[in-house]
């Protein structure tokens, strides 16, 4: 399927060619009978046909799965541009009283390797900024958020993928995960007064069917925590995924969201300039 942006690149390219044999043919042979400002004006315009030429051919290709993996800088704040809810934040910036269980950053994981160092929680503005909303709304219930993971490089889906290539336990590369769009996160709840998580129908990435939301075999108290986080993360604006009760996701992550592909210190680099 030709996408959008195949179509304006097509489209694009159509026009420059037309400009240039237009040039050619009816401006240069009279281009020393015009007057300065006319020169000028004709110089200005043909400088922004070349710059939007140049723009083209800097456009971020997709990859041989026809996946957008931003890993410079610069087509990072280029691709931010569109609107400053795509601005890559802080987590811990937005939130007095989460904790933060970095399962990836140990083997305490389904891979049993650790996956990325010196993890810390980014995501897109807009999802910073439901997370803040969604701890407001738990602090007064008396609990606190607990983040397992929430921005994700690429590259730690991939080695997710060679450890366990079965996208019923990881995220296809080719595909992609919303967590590599900043736009996913998994989420437990913990008592604000004790510090003890709240129990929970599963431990994280237990992928068995006791994970799954409709699993209704569990403790009163279970379900009832299960649905407290649910509810408060559908609120505001998250959509829960059916097999797993700790990972949300935005309902726009994919239509809005490059993914992104800078480990933990680029990414603290891109935050401060
Ligand atoms: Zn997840």
């Amino acid at each position: 399927m030709v996408g959008v942006d195949e179509y304006y690149s097509f489209a694009s390219n159509k026009f420059i060619s037309f400009v240039k044999h237009y040039f050619f043919l009816h401006i240069s042979p009279n281009f020393n009978s015009m007057n300065w400002l006319k020169k000028l004006a004709v110089f200005i315009f043909f400088l922004k046909v070349a710059i939007c030429s140049n723009a083209q051919t800097n456009a971020i290709k997709a990859n041989k799965d026809g996946l957008v993996v931003i890993n410079k800088k610069r087509d990072y704040f280029t691709s931010i541009q569109q609107g400053p809810e795509k601005k890559m934040v802080a987590v811990d910036n937005y939130l007095i009283h989460a904790k933060y269980d970095w399962k990836y950053a140990t083997i305490n994981n389904f891979t049993h390797q650790v996956l990325y160092k010196h993890p810390a929680a980014y995501t897109r503005t807009q999802a910073a900024k439901a997370l803040q909303l969604i701890e407001i709304d738990l602090n007064e219930q008396g609990l606190g958020l607990i983040i397992y993971d929430a921005y994700r490089p690429y590259s730690v889906t991939k080695k997710m993928w060679e450890a366990v290539p079965d996208d019923r336990y990881a995220a296809n590369p080719a595909k992609g995960s919303n967590h590599n769009r900043g736009a996913a996160v998994d989420v437990s709840l913990y008592n604000l007064q004790t510090g003890d998580p709240l129990l929970m129908p599963t431990p994280f990435d237990d992928f068995s069917e006791k994970a799954h939301h409709n699993y209704m075999q569990l403790p009163q108290e279970i379900l009832q925590n299960r649905s407290i986080l649910k509810n408060v993360m559908t609120k505001y604006g998250f959509i829960a995924l059916d097999t797993e009760w700790w990972h949300y996701y935005l309902p726009n992550a994919v239509s809005s969201f490059e993914i992104l592909d800078f480990n933990f210190r680029q990414m603290r680099s891109l935050n401060q300039e």
